[in-house]
């Protein structure tokens, strides 16, 4: 009644069937009882003095009034000196849980995975209240940043989460939602604290990057792929023109993020990955925004469902094959460029495979 009423409160009352079997009466011909009259039934009812209050009674065995047509167990009645009025009161004994999806969707599958995601910010944001979304049961999240007001207008929390560091911003928002997945927040910074990553993504079925900048993003690629762990980068480019999703599985001849960079320049098509070190900040600087929000979100909820996809396809569901690899979407296109980023139309999306690991790639060498 707290949340969903603007009476602030109210009382329980357990009842006779007698009651029950007012109640509806009274609701079909749209009339209260007297005050007086409730309190013959109920001794123990509020005095509501000049005011009023809801109470709801509760009635252990109601009587069926028609063959299989049992009376509710619960009435509610706004109480006021001038009567008792009866309302129809709907019951929640559902506590929503994601497994009623079952079996349109591998819930019980997914909940024994964990998936690491590393960057809490806008897309990272999307993307852990997206793999909650589709049921992965145990999430890892790391990042060393606290919320501020400038992230709001694109970030996954609100304002009351200011000042929290983002991963325990954004667990305490998942948990709201979805209590079946487990969090956990790690606020380290991938770069600084490499090593304390390494066993976040052994235990990791799939690690998704979203955090920005060239130097981390090439950081967790050779610590996935020295782990063999498949891993989804997901960021926007271009100040926004086009996202971006590369998915770099763990096999041998897979190359690493620096050598699908390398595979890019050769074959003459274009990087536009240095762009993500111009326009955005670190730490306590702030940078202009450059991509709205909602398309970081959108681009979050891609990064969650290749991962989704990435795991369930290793688990042998043929619905869940990709594509491809990689992908580019269009986001605000920019006539002229190169290939991949040569979508003259917005929501297009340009899927590509992935390059093969180059013989001289330290990271991609076998240890
Ligand atoms: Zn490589």
């Amino acid at each position: 009644m707290t949340s969903a009423d603007t009476h602030p409160s109210g009382v329980w009352y357990r009842t006779t069937a007698e009651l029950a079997v007012q109640a509806y009466l009274l609701i079909r011909q749209q009339q209260a009882l007297t005050f007086e009259a409730f309190k013959a039934y109920v001794p123990e009812a509020r005095d509501p003095g000049a005011g009023r209050y809801i109470a709801i009674t509760f009635t252990e065995a109601p009587p069926e009034i028609a063959p299989g047509r049992v009376l509710p167990q619960f009435t509610a009645w706004m109480v006021s000196r001038d009567g008792a009025q009866p309302e129809n009161c709907d019951v929640e004994t559902d506590r929503g849980q994601l497994s009623a999806l079952a079996p349109h969707w591998p819930i019980q599958e997914l909940k024994g995975q964990r998936v690491l995601l590393i960057g809490a910010g806008s897309i990272g944001g999307a993307a852990a209240t997206a793999l909650s979304g589709y049921g992965v049961g145990t999430l890892d999240i790391v990042d060393p940043d606290r919320l501020r007001y400038h992230n709001i207008p694109r970030h996954i929390c609100s304002s009351n989460a200011v000042g929290r560091y983002k991963v325990d911003a954004l667990a305490k928002h998942i948990g709201l939602k979805w209590a079946e997945t487990d969090v956990s927040g790690f606020r380290i910074d991938a770069i600084a604290d490499a090593d304390l990553l390494r066993p976040l993504i052994d235990m990791a079925s799939v690690v998704v990057c979203t955090v920005d900048g060239v130097e981390p993003r090439r950081v967790i690629s050779y610590l996935c792929k020295r782990a063999g762990r498949p891993l989804v980068l997901a960021c926007v480019l271009a100040d926004g023109r086009y996202g971006e999703i590369l998915r770099l599985r763990p096999f041998p001849e897979v190359g690493c993020l620096e050598c699908q960079r390398r595979a890019l320049d050769a074959s003459g098509q274009m990087d536009l990955e240095p762009t993500l070190d111009r326009g955005y900040g670190e730490g306590t600087r702030h940078n202009p925004m450059t991509a709205v929000g909602t398309d970081l979100h959108l681009m979050g909820s891609l990064a969650a469902k290749t991962a989704v996809a990435t795991i369930l396809n290793e688990l042998g569901h043929m619905d869940q094959i990709l594509e491809d690899d990689n992908a580019v979407v269009a986001l605000r296109p920019e006539a002229g460029l190169a290939e991949p980023f040569d979508s003259a139309r917005a929501m297009s999306i340009r899927w590509y495979p992935s390059a093969a690991s180059y013989p001289d790639c330290l990271a991609c060498r076998p240890a």
